[in-house]
């Protein structure tokens, strides 16, 4: 099957130094793989979405010389898609709605069960019979027993029993707005997408990414999840931990620094094309991608 991949930003900022991370790393190995790469503008979270940042960031891509295929796809434009994906689960009976605010999971599981290392907590279950009265808010998957494997190129084997560590989670949200897991899953089908290549801190999300795939029976792409940059409290690079913008004025610099980032030796290269086209190398070497011409 031709290779597939894409770049996913959501537009609530610039790209900082952790972003690039993510976008190197997919472009390299949908390039050493001689596939395509294309970008998707994930602006589904209105609120926080912030105005012009998907212009800044494919400016920035054009700046790192991080050339992408065919159109941009903003998911703003895919309700009816992520729609009629939902309604595949609810007539399923995999689908059922909530009532339950955020205090009331979190006072309902306290002392019960842990948070999640997102901070998210587990949802435990109330509606799952019924609403008795109270009015829907969200509508959310039921997840069926049992653990979850999903095979990592970079992390190995990850296994999650998603019903006891996540609970049904959430496909369209209390504020009226597509959830992220559903949304991501019937996009990536819809681009053909082979290849799914981004920061760690999405693992945990993957195996609700493969349940949700199995149940509306749409491939599963391989995953690779590359290590997330951290600032020096040890909290991942974003704009809510004041990330900086990557400086679009040195793209050889912030290249090199996102190469380094993900393991490899440093090398000179004479500008940002040159770069890129050892590091494609270099990449396919590592990861022994046999398609690529050496
Ligand atoms: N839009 C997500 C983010 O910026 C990435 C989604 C994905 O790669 O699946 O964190």
């Amino acid at each position: 099957m031709a290779y597939v991949g894409r770049f996913a930003p959501s537009p609530t900022g610039p790209l900082h130094q952790g972003s690039l991370v993510a976008a190197l790393a997919s472009y390299l190995d949908a390039r050493a793989h001689g596939g395509r790469w294309l970008v998707r503008i994930e602006d589904l979270d209105a609120p926080r979405v912030v105005e012009g940042a998907d212009r800044t960031i494919l400016q920035q891509l054009q700046a790192m010389g991080l050339a992408w295929d065919g159109d941009v796809l903003y998911q703003s434009s895919r309700h009816a898609a992520y729609r009629e994906a939902f309604d595949t689960l609810r007539q399923a009976g995999a689908a059922y709605p909530c009532a339950c605010t955020r205090k009331e999971i979190a006072d309902s599981i306290l002392n019960l069960r842990g948070r999640l290392p997102s901070g998210e907590l587990p949802y435990p279950g109330t509606c799952r019979n019924g609403l008795n009265g109270r009015p829907a808010r969200a509508w959310r998957l039921r997840v069926p027993q049992g653990r979850t494997r999903i095979v990592d190129r970079w992390a190995g084997l990850v296994e999650q029993d998603v019903e006891s560590e996540v609970g049904d989670f959430v496909l369209f949200r209390a504020d009226g707005m597509w959830a992220y897991q559903l949304a991501v899953v019937v996009d990536d089908a819809a681009q053909g997408i082979t290849d799914v290549v981004r920061g760690a801190d999405l693992l945990g999300s993957t195996p609700r990414q493969k349940i949700l795939q199995d149940m509306l029976q749409l491939p599963n792409p391989r995953w690779m999840h590359v290590p997330i940059v951290v600032n020096a409290e040890g909290q991942k690079l974003s704009k809510q931990t004041g990330a900086a913008a990557i400086d679009a004025a040195r793209p050889l610099a912030a290249l090199e620094a996102a190469w380094r980032h993900l393991q490899f030796e440093p090398f000179q290269a004479a500008d940002v094309t040159a770069f890129l086209a050892e590091a494609t190398r270099r990449w396919a070497r590592r990861w022994q991608i046999e398609k690529f011409p050496a």
